[in-house]
C-alpha cells in the first residue's frame, strides 16, 4: 500500500474544490469567464451569508452603539470630489509596448514587461472608479461612479442616522454591501477582484479619545476571527508606514492572513481623524458637527474605521479550514469550518436507500430545515457520503438506520472527531442546536474546532 502524500493547502485546491462543489464559479462561465468576477454558487452563498450575519451580529446586534445602514451604490458625483477618490484614488500604471499588459509600476521589479520581456510606457495615474452614465443621455455631466467603498455611504448619512437614532457618542454605523474598483493587477482567486463586497463600520467618537478606541476595535476585530475559528498563527499585524497611509488616515493597522500566496492584507483598520465628514461638510455646505450636551460644544468626531471584506474573508477561512489526513490509502479532504460558518449544518443520511428507511429519513429532514440549512443524500455508501460532507464542512451527519425505526434513535457523527453518539429522535434538534452553539462537542474547544498548536 502506498502511503497517500499530504501537501499543503495551495490556491488551485482551494480554486477546484470551490469549483467541483459549488462555492465558487468563474462569472459568465458559459462564455469563457469574466475576468476577476466570480459567482458563490449553492454553498458559496451560504458560506458567504454566515460570514456576513457573523458579522452583523458581532457589530450591530450584540451592541448598544452601533446602528445598520444599507446606502446606495450609485451616489451624487461631488461625494467622490469631496472625498478625494476622484483625483487621489488611483495606481501608478505602465503598459508593455509589446503585448500590451497593464502592469502597477509600484510592484514591478525590474524595467521590462513581466510577461514577454518587451519595453514599458512610463507611468501614469490610472482612476480605479468605474464610471457609468445617469439617464439616457451619455455625456459628462451625467457621469456617476459605481461606489469604491462603502464607507462613504455611511459619511454621507452622519446627521440622518444620529438624528433618527438619538445616539450620543462614541457610536458607530455598520454597512455590508458591494464595492467596485477596476483593479489594474487581480487575482489569486477572490483575494482581490473588481466587484467585491465590504463589511465597513465607522465608529465615531470624542477628540482625545480616538487612541483608545482605535486599539480597542483592532482587538475586537482580531478576536472576531480568532472566535471564528482562524487560527492564531495565520493572524498578524502590520502598521502602515507614513508613505504608505492613504490620503485621508491618521494612522492605519492592517489585519494580515497568511494566505497561500503569503501575507497579505485581510482587513484594515484606520483612524481617519475628521478629515471625511469636514471634507463633506465644506463641500456640501451642511453642518456636519456633533453637539455635545454635557458640554455644549459642537466639534467634528473622529472616526475609527474597521474595513473587513466579505470575499477575502470567505477565502481566509476557506484556506485555514482545509485539511487533509490520510484515510487508509486515500486521502480525507476536511472543511473545519467553524459550525456557524458552515453552508449545510447538518446531513441527513438513511443508511440504505430501502423504501422502509426514506419516510423516516425525510421526516427528520423536513422538521429541521425549519431550523437550518440541512442536507440529504442517499447515493452511494455511507463512508463516501461522510467524506462527502467533510469535504463541503458540514459538522454534523445524522444518519438513519434500521435500528431507528424501532428504537426511534438516530446517529449523530461529528466532522471533526468522527465520533458517533446515539440520540433520540425527539431529542435530535436540541442536540444539535446546542453543538451548534458550540456546547456539548466531544473535544471541540472555543472556536468550534480542534486547534493545532505549533
Ligand atoms: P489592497 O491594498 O489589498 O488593494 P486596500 O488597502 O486598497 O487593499 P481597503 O481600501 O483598505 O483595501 O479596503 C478594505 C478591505 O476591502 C480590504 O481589507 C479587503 O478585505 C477588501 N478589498 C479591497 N479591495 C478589494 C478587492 N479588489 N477585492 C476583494 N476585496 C477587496
Amino acid at each position: 500500500m502506498t502511503e497517500p502524500k499530504l501537501t499543503k493547502v495551495d490556491m488551485e485546491k482551494i480554486v477546484s474544490l470551490c469549483r467541483r462543489r459549488g462555492f465558487i464559479f468563474p462569472s459568465s462561465e458559459i462564455y469563457g469567464g469574466l475576468s476577476s468576477c466570480w459567482d458563490y454558487g449553492p454553498l458559496g452563498v451560504e458560506l458567504k451569508r454566515n460570514i456576513k450575519e457573523s458579522w452583523w451580529r458581532a457589530m450591530v446586534q450584540e451592541r448598544d452603539d452601533m446602528v445598520g445602514l444599507d446606502s446606495s451604490i450609485l451616489m451624487h458625483p461631488q461625494v467622490w470630489e469631496a472625498s478625494g477618490h476622484l483625483k487621489g484614488f488611483s495606481d501608478p500604471l505602465v503598459e508593455c509596448k509589446q503585448c500590451h499588459r497593464r502592469w502597477r509600476s509600484d510592484e514591478m521589479k525590474d524595467s521590462s514587461c513581466p510577461s514577454c520581456g518587451g519595453g514599458l510606457t512610463e507611468s501614469r495615474m490610472f482612476n480605479l472608479m468605474f464610471k457609468t452614465f445617469m439617464g439616457p443621455v451619455e455625456e459628462e455631466a451625467d457621469i456617476v461612479y459605481l461606489r469604491p467603498e462603502t464607507a462613504q455611504g455611511i459619511f454621507v448619512n452622519f446627521e440622518n442616522a444620529l438624528n433618527t437614532s438619538r445616539k450620543r457618542l462614541p457610536f458607530g454605523i455598520a454597512q455590508i454591501g458591494k464595492a467596485f474598483r477596476n483593479e489594474i493587477t487581480t487575482g489569486n482567486f477572490i483575494f482581490r477582484s473588481r466587484e467585491f463586497e465590504q463589511m465597513e463600520m465607522e465608529y465615531f467618537v470624542k477628540p482625545g479619545t480616538d487612541g483608545e478606541w482605535f486599539d480597542y476595535w483592532v482587538k475586537e476585530r482580531l478576536n472576531w476571527y480568532a472566535n471564528l475559528g482562524i487560527k492564531k498563527e495565520n493572524l498578524r499585524l502590520h502598521q502602515h508606514a507614513k508613505d504608505e497611509l492613504a490620503h485621508y488616515a491618521v494612522k492605519c493597522y492592517d489585519i494580515d492572513y497568511l494566505f497561500p500566496m503569503g501575507w497579505a492584507e485581510l482587513e484594515g483598520i484606520a483612524n481617519r481623524g475628521n478629515f471625511d465628514l469636514i471634507q463633506h461638510a465644506n463641500s456640501s455646505g451642511k453642518n456636519m458637527d456633533y453637539f455635545d450636551e454635557e458640554t455644549k460644544e459642537h466639534f467634528s468626531p473622529l472616526i475609527i474605521e474597521p474595513s473587513a471584506g466579505v470575499d477575502r474573508s470567505a477565502l481566509a477561512f476557506l484556506c485555514d479550514a482545509y485539511d487533509e489526513e490520510p484515510d487508509k490509502d486515500e486521502i480525507r479532504v476536511v472543511l473545519r469550518l467553524h459550525p456557524s460558518l458552515a453552508p449545510i449544518k447538518a446531513a441527513i443520511l438513511p443508511l440504505s436507500r430501502k423504501e422502509t428507511l426514506a419516510p423516516l429519513s425525510k421526516q427528520i429532514y423536513a422538521d429541521l430545515r425549519q431550523c437550518w440549512m440541512v442536507g440529504y443524500d442517499d447515493a452511494q455508501s455511507i463512508g463516501r457520503r461522510y467524506r462527502r460532507q467533510d469535504e463541503i464542512g458540514t459538522p454534523f451527519c445524522v444518519t438513519i438506520d434500521f435500528q431507528s425505526l424501532e428504537d426511534e434513535q438516530v446517529t449523530i457523527r461529528e466532522r471533526d472527531t468522527m465520533r458517533q453518539i446515539r440520540v433520540p429522535i425527539k431529542e435530535l434538534q436540541s442536540t444539535l442546536a446546542s453543538k451548534l452553539s458550540g456546547e456539548d462537542l466531544f473535544i471541540l474547544p472555543l472556536g468550534g474546532k480542534i486547534w493545532k498548536e505549533g
